[in-house]
């Protein structure tokens, strides 16, 4: 029986958790977070919520394909029907996509919590600063100077810019430090009416928006009209610094000319900046490993920048152990 700690409770780091604890090691999770799931986040203001982060898994590896049919047959997530649309300067039409998008349910984190129940403990709201390896053992301390441990192995599951600082002088600083990762503007809208349009999701060009969505068109969803706007990555990188008033309201303007409406009063907003959002250039590694030090990093970013990506790097990171 191992001690291992996983530093970053997002898609990665609850994979490694579901085969370490198969194996029967003890696992503790930490989070600077309020809960589970990273980028696969949800949001809630008033009676809205929304998928704020991912916004839906789809699977090209065969064990991940069937990891989603048995967490479907648990009810953790659903198949989304839904055709996207295509949105571009000619105008709006459905598109010929037939990929099978599944998602979280109720929502997304939904997901994520189940996922972290093996956990042993879970330090959710602590943002480790430091991980230092005495001659074989990990001691973790937190941002207010809290000390947790000792563990056997450690597993750091943040993004590289998050990583590096973490990693204690291991060699595997020298892989991770070019890794980039680009930002991505999400405003979330709820109105008090449907807003009537043939678009549930759509891929959008020549616009800030790369991908809006209906979020109450996805299964177990409240019923109040929920609407997600992703700005491209070229856009939100340009303005990744600018005001937050002047971004909602591009955004808010991108959605109406796309969709081609007006005149619906939104009821609630929230706006999100990702600054880590997806990674230009992942590793194609999987997961890397210091066997002399016994630690192993993992993340979208070390293979590709979706929720499978993650998920394949979690099971490849638990495999050193
Ligand atoms: C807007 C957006 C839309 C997306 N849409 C899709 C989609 O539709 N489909 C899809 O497959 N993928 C999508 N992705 C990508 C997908 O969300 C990611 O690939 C996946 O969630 C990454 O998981 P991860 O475990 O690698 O990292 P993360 O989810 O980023 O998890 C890392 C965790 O580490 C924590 N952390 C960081 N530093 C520390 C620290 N010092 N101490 C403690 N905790 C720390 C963070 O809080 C976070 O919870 C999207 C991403 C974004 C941002």
């Amino acid at each position: 029986m191992t001690r291992i700690a996983i530093v970053g409770a997002g898609m990665a780091g609850l994979s490694a958790l579901d085969a370490l604890s198969k194996h029967g090691h003890v696992v503790t999770l930490f989070d600077k977070s309020r809960g589970s799931g990273g980028r696969m986040a949800s949001k809630k203001v008033g009676d809205a919520s929304w998928d704020m982060g991912a916004q839906f898994i789809r699977a090209h590896d065969a064990e991940f394909m069937r990891t989603l049919k048995q967490w479907q047959v648990q009810g953790w997530v659903g198949e989304w029907k839904v055709t996207p649309h295509m949105i571009d300067a000619e105008g709006i039409r459905l598109s010929d996509d037939e990929v099978t998008r599944y998602v979280g349910v109720s929502r997304m984190t939904a997901l994520s919590r189940q996922l972290l129940v093996p956990a042993s403990e879970f330090f959710p709201s602590t943002r480790i600063v430091s991980c230092q390896r005495t001659d074989s053992e990990w001691l973790l301390t937190d941002e207010n100077n809290q000390h947790y441990g000792p563990f056997d192995s450690l597993i750091i599951n943040t993004p590289p810019q998050q990583a590096l600082p973490l990693l204690d002088n291991s060699h595997l600083a020298a892989a991770i430090k070019d890794v980039k990762m680009l930002p991505c503007w999400t405003l979330l809208l709820a109105f008090s009416k449907p807003v009537e349009s043939p678009v549930n999701a759509a891929f959008v060009h020549d616009s800030a928006i790369a991908w809006l969505a209906r979020n109450n068109s996805k299964p177990q969803r409240d019923a109040t009209e929920t609407w997600v706007i992703q700005a491209n990555h070229a856009w939100s990188q340009e303005q990744v610094d600018a005001p937050r008033e002047d971004v909602l309201q591009a955004l808010e303007q991108a959605f109406f000319t796309a969709l081609g409406v007006q005149g619906y009063a939104v009821s609630e907003h929230w706006l999100h900046r990702w600054l880590y959002a997806v990674p230009t250039t992942p590793l194609d590694a999987g997961a890397l490993f210091d066997a002399n030090r016994q630690l192993a990093v993992c993340g979208d970013w070390c293979l590709r920048g979706t929720l499978e990506g993650a998920w394949l790097s979690g099971q490849q990171a638990a495999s050193y152990f």
